[in-house]
């Protein structure tokens, strides 16, 4: 059983699992809707995690109408802090905390809580980004 974490697909596998071309998700990744692990040699691997994600992006683009400037203003609508201890001054330093519609995990001047973090290990860039587990989450805020 693959952890559903693991970074185990290359990119031109990711690509056919959800019918896409590669640089396809190239572009999602250089909009900030994907973090794929890279090694040293910066080869990208993708998780069966990363997989759905990108599903659900699809999704939302070919039936729900975004774009991927929707997709990712919608990202960037993800509460950090509530998964980070809450609101405190780092967060309010944080540009993610107000200032921004960047998904958190693009950002380079986080707060010290997120600096050094594995965005991909974090629960934030893990949550399953359907609008369901969205709306739920937003309407518990
Ligand atoms: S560790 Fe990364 S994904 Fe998690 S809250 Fe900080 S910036 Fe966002």
């Amino acid at each position: 059983m693959i952890d559903k974490y693991s970074p185990v697909f290359s990119i031109s596998v990711v690509a056919k699992m959800i019918n896409v071309s590669v640089q396809t998700v190239r572009l999602y990744e250089e909009k900030g809707l994907i973090l794929p692990y890279k090694s040293n040699k910066g080869t990208r691997k993708y998780s069966l995690h990363d997989v759905n994600r990108l599903k659900i992006i699809r999704r939302m683009i070919t039936t729900q109408g975004l774009n991927l400037n929707g997709v990712r203003l919608l990202l960037s609508f993800i509460p950090c802090w509530c998964f980070k201890g809450g609101f405190d001054e780092d967060c309010q330093q944080c540009p993610a905390g107000s200032v921004t519609f960047e998904p958190c995990w693009t950002l380079e001047n986080v707060g010290k809580k997120c600096l050094n973090q594995d965005c991909r290990a974090c629960p934030v860039y893990r949550l399953e980004i359907n609008e369901k587990n969205i709306k739920d989450f937003l309407a518990r805020q």
